[in-house]
């Protein structure tokens, strides 16, 4: 999650003259109130969630069984029942209030946690969170809004004691008017790591390394291999073969260069490593994973190519 906080004109939100604001002194007044009140942890500390979330996120699981710190969110997930939400009603007023005043849209921007002591299997969570401040009315270049944080305090059942705290910030805003003169999509990184990959895209040819020591094929490219650890590598040239290894469509948030909804894929080349590329060839709701595909250069502007993958024609996924 970031956030941009560059203030830039608006004149599409509430007014922002530096006059008086009404809907910030009535905001202000939730500061202190509570977003969510005596709310239990869904599941009791476990090890095989431990074990799940350290897999997931390729962290090493704390030899002594405890959960890891970074997992504190986890246990105060209220999951999809609905029904669990310990959310307070002062926190869904002080929504609605920006909603009315035409705020209707939302971003996370931030969040910062605090860690006291760890969870250990059998442990039980309960937390409260509370309204903890709103800022200003800002403007900035999704549109003009308020910040609103919340802090929750994660207690252990039983002896109360504080696990850790976390804070987490929206951003509820009016978005600003899209009239700006489209924008050119962001210019990659270039750099002495990666200069060569460049360098085979404006051959139209997509190169990976290759580990000298141990053979191992990586991407993205970097200046060691992952494997082994050796700096001695060979640019070799991929197929351009691969196949849809995991897919998201971005609706949100928008970004001047892009139309969306548009689906950024996880390509799996034949070579066995991965990218991040654009689809081309099918519309945005026919990528599935699994559908094989094939490289080729797209032309964006006059000094931007980049390497995209089309799916392959004549395959059935496709043509459906
Ligand atoms: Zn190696």
């Amino acid at each position: 999650m970031s956030g941009d906080r560059r203030e830039t004109p608006d004149r599409t939100g509430p007014p922002d003259d530096g006059g008086p604001d009404a809907l910030f002194e009535k905001l202000k007044a939730y500061e202190g109130q509570p977003a969510a009140q005596a709310a239990r942890g869904r599941d009791p500390v476990n090890t095989p969630m431990i074990r799940h979330w350290c897999e997931a996120m390729g962290h090493p699981a704390p030899p002594d069984g405890s959960a890891p710190a970074t997992m504190l969110q986890v246990w105060t997930m209220p999951g999809l029942d609905r029904g669990r939400s310990a959310r307070a009603s002062a926190y869904d007023e002080l929504l609605g209030a920006l909603d009315e005043a035409g705020c209707t849209s939302v971003v996370a921007t931030d969040s910062e946690q605090e860690y006291a002591r760890p969870l250990r299997p059998g442990d039980e969570v309960g937390y409260d969170a509370v309204i903890e401040s709103v800022s200003p009315r800002k403007t900035t270049k999704l549109g003009t809004g308020y910040f609103v944080t919340t802090r929750m305090d994660i207690r252990r059942a039983g002896d109360g004691a504080l696990v850790g705290t976390h804070r987490f910030r929206i951003l509820k805003y009016r978005p600003a008017a899209r009239s700006a003169p489209r924008a050119r999509r962001p210019r990659p990184v270039v750099n002495r790591d990666n200069a060569g990959f460049w360098e085979g895209v404006s051959q139209h040819r997509l190169l990976v390394q290759r580990c000298d020591a141990c053979a191992a094929l990586r991407f993205p490219w970097l200046p060691g291999c992952n494997a082994c650890g050796s700096d001695s590598w060979t640019a070799v040239e991929a197929s351009g073969r691969g196949t849809v290894y995991s897919y998201v469509v971005m609706h949100h948030p928008p970004f001047p260069a892009f139309d969306v909804p548009y689906a950024v894929a996880l390509v799996e080349l034949a070579e066995g490593v991965r990218m991040i590329s654009n689809i081309t060839g099918v519309p945005h709701d026919r990528v599935r994973v699994g559908m094989p595909v094939e490289l080729e250069f797209l032309r964006v502007d006059d000094e931007l190519e980049l390497p995209v993958f089309r799916a392959r024609t004549g395959d059935e996924e496709a043509a459906r």
